[in-house]
């Protein structure tokens, strides 16, 4: 009898072993899936992309997505991508850069979990030949820590709009950024251009829809997503941290609720710039920044996976 009742506990304990590891929290609503025709471009042919991996970071799934396992550990990338574009070439957002362990002493202690560092984006380019005077700037996505490390090895200007320049001025979150930025020329822009692929303005870097920046406000004041069409047809869409992993477009899973609170200044913004990025992604590649595999479509500028000196 008494082994009969341990079975029957046994089987409840498992049932509900099962019942949590299978729990699956209700994904955000399925947005309309964008039909209409995509914004003209026309992108010189010379035009090229290139990933510049800097780094990653230690996070747990069950800490960037709504779902994630505990035990999932996932890289997060700290990577910048060039733009080459014969009007000038741009970088999205610059990695880990050469003080990027004086960048990581800042962050509190719960922030700070293991990490790996590559080459900097300064040591890549230098690497590949690179000539810094083709450089026009960095766009940040967000002025974040693991966005900006590196800008402090680049002296070039750093491409911001008015919203993030207020964020940077008074939020903790940028006091890497304003160490960094410290004596760098600020180009500052405006989504001066019509609504863009579901976003309410648009900033067209090259006048040729080439590359241009969104209004994607919501994870700091003034985050963006950078949507670059190439040559050969293809469009991605640079996401910044709309969303850390990218289970956030294809599961429309949204980070979980307390981190949603802790990272983003307005969340239910950076839930509704996620739902646009759902509706497009049939049609843009979409690359969140912290996504190692969302890179995997772009090629190396060089291939290095360790720091120089
Ligand atoms: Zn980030």
């Amino acid at each position: 009898m008494t082994y009969l009742w341990i079975g029957i506990a046994l089987v409840g304990v498992t049932a509900s072993v099962v019942a949590i590891r299978s729990f699956r929290p209700a994904p955000l609503p399925a947005p309309e899936p964008w039909t209409g025709p995509l914004p003209g471009a026309s992108p010189p042919g010379d035009m090229t992309i290139h990933q510049l991996p800097t780094g990653t970071y230690d996070s747990r799934a069950a800490l960037a997505y709504r779902g994630g396992s505990f035990s999932d550990v996932r890289k997060f990338a700290a990577t910048a991508v060039l733009v080459r574009h014969p009007a000038g070439d741009l970088l999205i957002d610059a990695g880990f850069g050469s003080d990027v362990d004086a960048h990581l002493a800042t962050l509190p202690s719960f922030q700070r979990t293991p990490h790996h560092l590559g080459v900097t984006v300064r040591d890549q380019l230098r690497a590949g030949d690179y000539d810094l005077a083709g450089l026009r700037g960095v766009v940040i996505t967000h002025a974040h820590w693991d966005h900006v490390s590196g800008l402090a090895d680049l002296d070039v200007p750093i491409w911001m709009n008015e919203a993030e320049a207020r964020y940077v001025e008074r939020d903790k979150g940028a006091a890497v950024f304003r160490d960094v930025a410290r004596g760098r020329e600020i180009h500052r822009y405006t989504f001066d251009g019509p609504p863009y692929l579901g976003f309410p303005a648009s900033h067209d870097v090259h006048g040729d829809g080439s590359v241009v920046l969104v209004e994607a406000g919501g994870h700091t004041d003034g985050s963006v997503v950078v949507f670059v069409t190439l040559p050969d047809g293809r469009r991605f869409a640079f996401i910044g941290d709309l969303t850390w992993q990218v289970e956030g477009v294809t599961l429309r899973a949204e980070r979980p609720g307390p981190l949603r609170m802790l990272a983003d200044v307005q969340p239910a913004k950076v839930r509704d710039g996620l739902l646009r990025i759902i509706a497009l992604r049939d049609r843009v590649h979409v690359v969140p920044a912290h996504d190692v595999h969302a890179y995997d479509p772009i090629p190396h500028w060089v291939v290095s996976d360790r720091r120089v000196g």
